[in-house]
């Protein structure tokens, strides 16, 4: 199954990506997560990314482009995947189209104030990029209880450090979530047009979440061959 996740910063797909790629044995491949180990490898590549990122910009289609490319060489790509991050324009598109077809686009869905509280409460490790939520945010019909590890600062997954992403701060997000309108936002447009878009509205913890989603998923793709 070869699918992609789309959304907003801080809608909850990288999470999502992470817990369904297990379940449905596929990778995933998260371009976020590709830039953030490149910058803390401290390699020349990686402090042009950390630029970018700082400043809560998109990463050059060039280095993206390279960096993904690299990634689908490895064999288990083959078996489908989970794309979190990528495209994220229309040029990143294209590109795909060139290398691969999709199966479905999940269009993960969140009002900007949840959103931005919700960035403003996250928590990733260091070391493996699980991420953890220490707000509880109640609004309207969403409830989205904390995601707490079970020692305070520590990841669950790998005992590494849980810190507070240089660019989850209240500027770097205004820029980031305009960069998403201006740039990654036509693509559900685009991907609708195609028939390929389905959209999530996110409003609950992601126990609840994933298998909602997954059931979504296999009834999408197995009622299209
Ligand atoms: P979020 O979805 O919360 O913004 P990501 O982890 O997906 O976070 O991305 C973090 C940063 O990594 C982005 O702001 C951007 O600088 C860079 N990045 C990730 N994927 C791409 C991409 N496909 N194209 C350009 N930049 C990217
Ligand atoms: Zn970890």
């Amino acid at each position: 199954m070869k699918l992609v996740f789309i959304g907003p910063p801080g809608v909850g797909k990288g999470t999502y990506a992470t817990i369904i790629s297990e379940k449905l044995g596929i990778p995933k491949i998260s371009t976020g997560d590709m830039c953030r180990d490149e910058a803390k490898s401290g390699s020349e590549l990686g402090k042009k990314i950390e630029e970018f990122m700082k400043r809560g910009e998109l990463v050059s289609d060039e280095i993206i482009l390279e960096i993904f490319k690299k990634r689908i060489k490895q064999p288990d790509y083959h078996k489908g995947f989970i794309l979190d991050g990528i495209p994220r324009n229309l040029e990143q598109v294209k590109t795909l189209e060139k290398i691969t077809n999709i199966d479905l686009v999940v269009n993960f869905i969140l009002p900007e104030d949840v959103i931005i509280e919700k960035i403003a409460a996250r928590r990733t490790c260091k070391n493996c990029g699980e991420i953890y939520n220490v707000a509880h945010i109640k609004r309207g019909d969403i409830d989205m209880p904390p995601l707490l590890p079970e020692k305070e600062g520590v990841c669950d997954k790998c005992g590494g450090e849980l810190y507070q992403r240089k660019d989850d701060n209240p500027e770097t997000v205004k820029n980031r979530l305009a960069v998403y309108k201006e740039e990654t936002k036509p693509l559900v447009d685009y991907y609708r047009e195609k028939g390929l878009l389905m959209d999530f509205h996110v409003n609950s913890s992601p126990d609840k979440v994933v298998p909602k989603v997954i059931e979504l998923i296999e009834k999408r793709v197995s009622s299209h061959g």
